[in-house]
């Protein structure tokens, strides 16, 4: 069965075909500057299995031209990955925030897509773009059933402890005011992986209790028992918890009327500030990106040296919080570009959890690339690094709800 998953930002439209049978990707790509009006102008990149990527150069002024691009792309018939639009089973599309609504992959009709509309006001940034993919995919791709995979609908099961905040309570009730989470895709795949490889170990993983770390541009923990999460540091939207490349985490919410009295700035300067200009942009003055943030430190850059020690000691702190969530810890995953990239910021996360029972092994650790355990010989806690692939999740998960509604008569 191929899956067509599609991730579409404002200017941009990450495409993958998957083929599920045998778990590879047979084509992928990106097309960028969607609608936006540079001289470089907009293009689509296309890579196959066989074939090295090329770049096509296109007028694209929205995602539905995106999208046709995209489609011609797949089926060309020089170096296409597929002979027709028949070969496609589904398309699975990435949706921020699925609220309360969808607390599982859905199948696309024009009311699923109302509703998604009704929830940009918790993602404003996000759904709208969602959207204008699906309407682009369903025009071109009319016969081909569409899924929307939402990256909150991992963390339904997190229990009410975990997602009320301590206001008042009418806030949840009349405007969804709500821990929600974010990254699903991504924390459900590599804590279900984990699982996967611990279970082929010999280990019984019923009850396994795993604290999950995303770190990339955006960045969040998850403490998950089982296959079950109850826990999450992204908040109402992904703005809580971890230190990010710009966007702060966890603060004092009263900084916020704060500044806006003291400097008079609005509530979009506000969203600006916590979202793009904090994380370690702000704390360094110089990079939201973690290589260049570890090569000033290393350079004697002595903001560059704090960010990277507040970004450590966050994770840190937030395995600490959900070992004790949990009763106990496990395993440590570490996942996202940092996280499976970085072994200098896996040892100073490490380092001083010895006490639980995280120890890591340096040599193991040190320019370990790929999937596996990074931690000592003996240690009661495995420390893992495991390369995430959303796309794949969500593939899987589109080809579960597409098969179901082919054969409801195997599922009732
Ligand atoms: P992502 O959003 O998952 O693509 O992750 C992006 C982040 O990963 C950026 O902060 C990059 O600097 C970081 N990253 C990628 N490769 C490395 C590396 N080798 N060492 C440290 N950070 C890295």
């Amino acid at each position: 069965m191929k899956i067509l998953v599609l991730n579409s930002g404002s200017s941009s439209l990450k495409y993958q075909l998957i083929d599920l049978d045998n778990n590879q990707v047979a084509a992928k790509g990106i097309a960028e500057r969607i609608g936006v009006r540079t001289a470089e102008g907009a293009s689509l990149t296309f890579q196959t299995n066989e074939r090295p990527a090329r770049t096509i150069s296109a007028d694209m002024p929205d995602h539905e031209e995106a999208m046709r691009l995209v489609f011609q792309a797949l089926t060309d018939p020089e170096d296409g990955a597929i002979r027709s639009i028949c070969e496609i089973s589904a398309v699975g599309h990435r949706v921020v925030h699925g609220g309360e609504r969808f607390v599982e992959p859905t199948l696309v009709t024009e009311e699923t897509l109302n509703e998604i509309d009704a929830m940009s006001e918790l993602a404003p940034l996000h759904n709208p773009p969602n959207l204008a993919g699906i309407r682009a995919c369903r025009r071109v791709m009319p016969d081909v059933p569409q899924v929307a995979v939402f990256d909150t609908a991992f963390f339904a099961p997190i229990p009410k402890r975990a997602y009320i905040y301590a206001l008042p309570y009418e806030l949840y009730e009349d405007f969804g005011v709500r821990r929600y989470g974010f990254h699903g895709a991504s924390h459900q795949y590599v804590s279900s992986r984990a699982r996967q490889l611990l279970r082929e170990g010999g280990r019984d993983v019923s009850g396994i209790r795993i604290v999950s770390c995303h770190l990339g541009n955006g960045c969040s923990a998850s403490a998950v028992v089982g296959d079950r999460p109850i826990d999450t540091s992204l908040g109402m939207t992904p703005a809580e918890g971890l230190v990010m490349g710009t966007r702060s985490g966890d603060m004092d919410p009263a900084i916020i009327p704060f500044l806006m009295r003291r400097t008079g700035m609005t509530p979009d300067d506000i969203d600006d500030l916590i979202n793009k200009k904090s994380g370690l942009l702000g704390i360094s003055g110089t990079s939201s990106d973690m290589r260049d943030i570890q090569s000033r430190a290393e350079a004697g850059d002595e903001r560059a040296a704090l960010a990277f020690e507040i970004f450590c000691y966050r994770v840190r702190k937030y395995i600490g919080a959900y070992a004790a969530a949990m009763g106990g810890l496990d395993v440590v995953v570490f996942t996202g570009g940092i996280g499976e990239n970085s072994p200098d910021v896996r040892a100073a996360i490490c380092h001083g959890l010895e006490f639980a029972g995280v120890v890591i092994d340096r040599s193991k650790n040190d320019g370990f690339r790929g999937e596996g355990d990074v931690s000592a010989e003996g240690a009661r806690v495995r420390v893992m690094v495991i390369p995430t692939d959303e796309e794949m999740m969500i593939a899987r998960e589109t080809a579960e709800v597409v098969t179901r509604l082919l054969e409801p008569a195997a599922h009732n």
